[in-house]
Formats: structure tokens, C-alpha cells, sequence
């Protein structure tokens, strides 16, 4: 007897431009899980016609949030010259909700060139690193090397060629690179080592 599978067949994301929000379909994959999180009131911090900001739900710092369009774009990938003014708009309301959130403090806002999750992100991630869920190298390395690219960067970059191109390889071996503090640049062992050694550096102001 032929064997029978309970899978579900995949689905696929479907656009859905009735509220300017991409739709949610019943089957999930993980790294769709920003589109669910949009729509969370406990943890959406600010929304207007254009974009929505959230709270990140496993923060890497003791403020860090993601702005998302409303308009489905899945990925740096698929920017065009068109998105700019969005793309603007998205760190005027970064900073924004920094200021906000804390003033004195320094923050970046930028995108990670390899994303895990699908659906245009930007971070805005104050710089203490000061959270329990930033555990990895990866985690660390994905903040603190040339794999997070500055908003400013991704805006001039689409300016510059109409399209944002990132060498996936490239980006991912930066992952792998040795502890450094962000600061001083001093050489970290492991990261315990490193999470004690930031907290020497004073973070409530910015320099
Ligand atoms: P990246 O795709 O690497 O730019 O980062 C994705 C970010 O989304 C990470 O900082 C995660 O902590 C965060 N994250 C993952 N899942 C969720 C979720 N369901 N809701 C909100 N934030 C999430």
C-alpha cells in the first residue's frame, strides 16, 4: 500500500493589498514570522500610512526595535529606485522612536546583509549590546561588523546603482570572525568574556 503523508501541501505568501499589509496564510514558516508580530499590539511601538515599528522579540540590546513598510518587499533584493523615499522614511521614524525611547543614548539603524527573517527590516539597536538574548558570535558579529549596513548606506548604494546587490558569501564568512569589543576594538575570548568586558563602557550618552 502506497504510504500516505499528513504534510500539509506549502503555501506560499499571497499579496494582499486590501489594508497595505502583506496577509498571513494559515501555514507559517518560521522565518515569516515578522508578518504575524506586525499585527501584535503588544508589541507594536508606532505605525502610520507607510510603515509599522515592533519591538524585537528577542532583543540584542536594551532598545531594539524593527521598522517594516506596510507594502510587501520582501528583502533588500528586491528594492528599486522607487522605494527610496520609503527607505528615507523609514530612518526618519527609526530615529524617531530612538529619540523617544532615549535620547541621550547612541543608537544605529541599519539592515543585516544576509536577513533570517523575510519581509524588509530595518533595526534600530541602541549600542549598550546590553540583553540576555544576545548570546552568539553570530548574534554579535551580525551587529558589530560590516554585515549590519547603516540605512544611510542601503539609501546611497540604491541611489547610486537602482538596485541593492550584497555578495551573500562574503557577508556570511564576517559572522564567523573573531570577538572584538565594538568600543575599544580589544580582542574578546569568548562571549561571556565580552558581554562583562562592554559593560565597562558607558552607554547612557551619547559621545
Ligand atoms: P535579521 O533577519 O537577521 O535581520 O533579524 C531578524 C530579527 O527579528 C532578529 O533580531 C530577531 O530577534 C527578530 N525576530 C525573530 N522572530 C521575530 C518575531 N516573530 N517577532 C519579532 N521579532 C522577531
Amino acid at each position: 500500500m502506497a504510504a500516505t503523508s499528513n504534510a500539509k501541501p506549502k503555501r506560499k505568501m499571497k499579496d494582499d493589498d486590501s489594508d497595505g499589509l502583506p496577509k498571513k496564510k494559515p501555514t507559517q514558516y518560521w522565518n515569516q514570522g515578522l508578518l504575524s508580530s506586525i499585527d501584535d499590539p503588544e508589541l507594536r511601538v508606532d505605525a502610520d500610512d507607510k510603515v509599522v515599528i515592533i519591538r524585537d522579540k528577542y532583543p540584542k540590546a536594551k532598545f531594539h526595535f524593527l521598522a517594516m513598510p506596510k507594502v510587501n518587499i520582501p528583502n533588500l533584493k528586491s528594492l528599486k529606485r522607487e522605494h527610496l523615499v520609503l527607505l528615507k522614511h523609514m530612518e526618519t521614524k527609526g530615529k524617531e522612536i530612538a529619540q523617544r525611547f532615549d535620547s541621550r543614548r547612541q543608537f544605529r539603524f541599519g539592515y543585516h546583509a544576509v536577513p533570517s527573517m523575510s519581509h524588509l527590516h530595518m533595526h534600530i539597536i541602541s549600542q549598550d549590546f546590553d540583553s540576555p538574548s544576545l548570546k552568539t558570535k553570530k548574534h554579535w558579529n551580525s551587529f558589530t561588523t560590516e554585515y549590519f549596513h547603516d540605512s544611510e548606506d542601503i539609501i546611497n548604494m540604491l541611489e547610486k546603482n537602482g538596485r541593492v546587490e550584497l555578495d551573500t558569501k562574503k557577508y556570511q564568512e564576517l559572522l564567523k570572525n573573531p570577538l572584538k569589543c565594538h568600543v575599544c576594538l580589544k580582542d574578546l575570548p569568548n562571549m561571556p568574556n565580552l558581554k562583562q568586558h562592554i559593560k565597562s563602557h558607558d552607554y547612557s550618552s551619547k559621545k
